[in-house]
């Protein structure tokens, strides 16, 4: 039986999974904070760079500020999207206006701009506003 590694949403311990309780609520060893937890994460760049390289489930990260009208306008939709995925995509935000340091690390220039990651590595990126249906059909994608 295999593990996979769980970035911790609340305290970004890592955490080896077992494969099979993946559908399950599953505790972090260190904080008993839910690994399965859908909800979005506004992280900083410490936290981001953590979840990107050591998650072995997929990472979203969408660079947001919160003076750009399209960003804000998908805010809704990226929280929707990130309730069908719980510990198969983490949905990161990244506030670009006070953490600017994994937005230059992969040349982010525009916002919103929303990077997907597995394995440490980016596998896709879109630099404009999605909608619901966008966001879950991408998602859905890194799955298989
Ligand atoms: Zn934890």
């Amino acid at each position: 039986m295999g593990t996979k590694n769980v970035v911790c949403p609340e305290c970004s311990s890592v955490n080896a999974v077992e494969i099979d309780v993946e559908s399950h609520i599953v505790e972090c060893s260190q904080c008993k904070g839910d690994l399965s937890d859908p909800f979005t994460l506004d992280v900083s760049d410490d936290a981001c760079m953590k979840h990107i390289t050591e998650n072995d489930i997929a990472v979203f990260v969408d660079f947001y500020s919160t003076t750009c009208g399209p960003c804000m306008a998908m805010y809704e939709d990226y929280e929707d999207a990130a309730l069908g995925f719980g510990m198969k995509v983490r949905f990161l935000k990244v506030n670009a206006e006070k953490y600017q340091l994994v937005a230059k690390e992969y040349g982010v220039t525009g916002l919103p701009t929303i990077i997907a990651f597995k394995g440490g590595k980016e596998v896709d990126r879109v630099s404009r506003q999605l909608s619901l249906v966008e966001l879950t059909m991408w998602a859905d994608r890194l799955l298989v």
